[in-house]
């Protein structure tokens, strides 16, 4: 996820100062430098710089920056670590063509090679970077004009993207194309903007275009004009108006970040899905040759680890333990040569996890981690590193980088079960149809289960203590259900392996005490009934989230939520954990609290 933005305006005055305050914006995407293009004196003059628009912006001196049309861009590193270098825009080797890109180009690696072969010098990392260079290459060599070489360009890309080019080869205008990323126009008399979001120009017009994917689009003062790219039909698309407020236009049109999150997941599995790693075998490889397999991470992440440790066992055969962070010192005797690591992180930042897995390095372990924040600390001490590609989250309260976590485990765990042959040819195949299901299983979760969840939200807003049961791999399903009822509808929720919670928990029960039970139709299945007919024998009153016509547990239970079919021995953890955040989101907003900002917790904890 990134920001990017485009103007062509009438007059030239603080073309630099309106990017930024659009970029500003846009901010809530998240992103770790800042960069504008706009065109002087015939010439492309870009200025960029790594870290938060306020932090750069002395550096920058946008009050320098003259022209009537401009493009800025707040990137959220995919390829490379965030730096001056692979900061956008960038630009051909004639500096004549200026390109901001949101979105991932999974071709690049070839493309790339090829017009290094041409001749073409690369400045950065980026995959973006091939873009400019590709466009002056078909140019060159096939003596295309402008627009053709974008169009060219934009068919030959593979992967999501929505780009803006500016050219001092033709001053007046600004060309995008999009595919899978999002990009909108806004129409003023004035001023025309393409953005990635309506907030960046929601001060200035009301006026919106949408854009679909693969269409093409010229924006000059005279107004827009679209074309599918592919066919090259004219697309007649008039402005609609919208009405919402700039701060629900942050969010997507949804009253809270994390319902925006929740519902991005499709999306952002999808997207962990779709990007193959090179490091993934690596990852594996070494786990399972390894003597000895530590997993490291806090909070939310802890759970997503437990899926792995279950996983390694399961599949490399081998003592392998999932540790709390903050607890490693309680390992590190064990620490040696012959030790894996593999701390897993949104923010790479964690302070907890970074002196672990420093101690750890010293005691000559290597360290393998899963992390969302590209040329974070985390990855920066790491010797391979898989990336989550979830994305900016904004909510305090971890939903889809969970989810991105937890689908990173069974990636591993799923290749080592290749490599152990634990899971034969037919098994791995049928496990990576059901993984590569997992998007679309998820939305159909969300579908079926959102009205449900917030009619049982509305009674268990009143409740003050509750329990989250599960047995197996579904164990932190239950942990993490209950964490995310703590964190932001703050009733005291625990989590308890079903089977034991016989020894203790179950004399809290009472009448209509709040017991939630996370059961798939798994080898746990029917001890999960037992389970369930102790706790509504002394009262409580159940709520199951199980699978799609499971009778047995459905006539049990006071309430079902209900997953779809298929899912019940693999992959689970994903799926049914998604009516948990939506039961804790929506017991939230019963009460009136804030699920965004939870009281007295962070984002990213960067103290011991
Ligand atoms: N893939 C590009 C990069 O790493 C764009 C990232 C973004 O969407 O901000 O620079």
């Amino acid at each position: 996820m990134c920001g990017i933005v485009g103007i062509v305006q009438r007059d030239s005055t603080k073309i630099g100062k309106n990017i930024i305050d659009s970029l500003r914006k846009l901010e809530y995407r998240g992103y770790d430098s800042v960069g504008i293009a706009t065109i002087d004196n015939d010439q492309v003059v870009v200025s960029k710089e790594q870290g938060k628009i306020t932090e750069v912006i002395d550096k920058m001196q946008l009050d320098d920056l003259h022209g009537k049309i401009a493009i800025g861009h707040t990137r959220w590193a995919t390829h490379g670590p965030p730096s001056k270098e692979n900061s956008h825009p960038h630009t051909d080797c004639k500096n004549e063509i200026a390109v901001i890109h949101n979105g991932i180009i999974e071709n690049f690696q070839s493309l790339k090679e090829e017009l290094v072969s041409q001749g073409h010098e690369f400045q950065s990392e980026t995959d973006t970077e091939l873009i400019p260079h590709l466009i002056e290459q078909l140019m060159q060599e096939k003596q295309m004009n402008l627009k053709d070489a974008i169009i060219h360009t934009a068919r030959k890309l593979e992967g999501t993207f929505a780009i803006c080019v500016l050219s001092s080869l033709e001053p007046d205008r600004i060309y995008c194309a999009k595919r899978d990323s999002p990009l909108v126009l806004g129409i003023n008399a004035d001023r025309m903007f393409c953005a990635s979001d309506i907030p960046a120009f929601l001060s200035h017009t009301q006026q919106v275009v949408l854009l679909h994917d693969e269409e093409f689009v010229t924006l000059s003062h005279d107004g827009y004009e679209i074309i599918n790219f592919r066919d090259m039909k004219k697309v007649n698309r008039k402005p609609y108006i919208v009405s919402w407020k700039p701060e629900m236009a942050q969010k997507g049109g949804f009253p809270h970040f994390m319902l925006k999150e929740i519902h991005e997941q499709p999306s952002s599995l999808a997207d962990y899905i779709r990007i193959k790693q090179p490091s993934l075998n690596k990852i594996a490889e070494k786990i399972y040759d390894a003597k000895k397999v530590f997993l490291l991470a806090a909070g939310t992440a802890h759970y997503s680890t437990l899926t792995g440790e279950n996983l390694i066992r399961k599949y490399a055969k081998k003592a392998c333990s999932a540790i709390i962070a903050s607890e490693y010192d309680s390992v590190s005797p064990l620490i040696d040569e012959e030790t894996i690591v593999l701390p897993v992180s949104q923010s790479g930042e964690t302070m907890d996890t970074i002196m672990a897995i420093k101690d750890a390095k010293k005691l000559g372990a290597k360290v393998l981690s899963a992390v969302n924040v590209i040329g974070s600390s985390i990855t920066r001490h790491s010797d391979e590193v898989l990336y989550l590609y979830a994305g900016p989250e904004i909510g305090v309260a971890a939903t889809k980088t969970y989810t991105a976590q937890t689908l990173s485990m069974w990636d591993i765990g799923l290749e080592i079960g290749k490599i152990s042959g634990e899971l034969g040819n037919n098994e791995y195949n049928e496990a990576r149809r059901l993984f590569n299901e997992i998007p679309s299983v998820v939305k159909q979760t969300i579908v079926r289960s959102e009205a449900l969840t917030n009619r049982i939200a509305s009674w268990f807003a009143k409740k003050s203590s509750s329990f989250y049961l599960g047995r197996g791999v579904n164990l932190q399903t239950a942990k993490e259900g209950a964490l995310k009822m703590k964190e932001i509808a703050y009733i005291h929720s625990e989590a308890y392996p079903a089977g034991e919670s016989k020894h203790g928990p179950i004399a809290l029960i009472e009448e209509d005490y709040p017991v939630v039970f996370i059961a798939p139709e798994d080898q746990t299945h029917k001890r999960m009934i037992g389970s369930i007919m102790e706790m509504k024998t002394r009262g409580a009153t159940t709520i199951g989230v199980i699978e799609e016509g499971d009778k047995e547990i459905g006539e049990l239970v006071k309430w079902k939520i209900e997953i779809p079919k298929g899912y019940s021995e693999m992959i689970t953890t994903i799926p049914y954990v998604v009516p948990l955040q939506l039961l804790a989101y929506y017991t939230a907003v019963r009460k009136n609290l804030s699920p965004d900002m939870p009281r007295n917790l962070s984002k990213s904890v960067t103290v011991l």
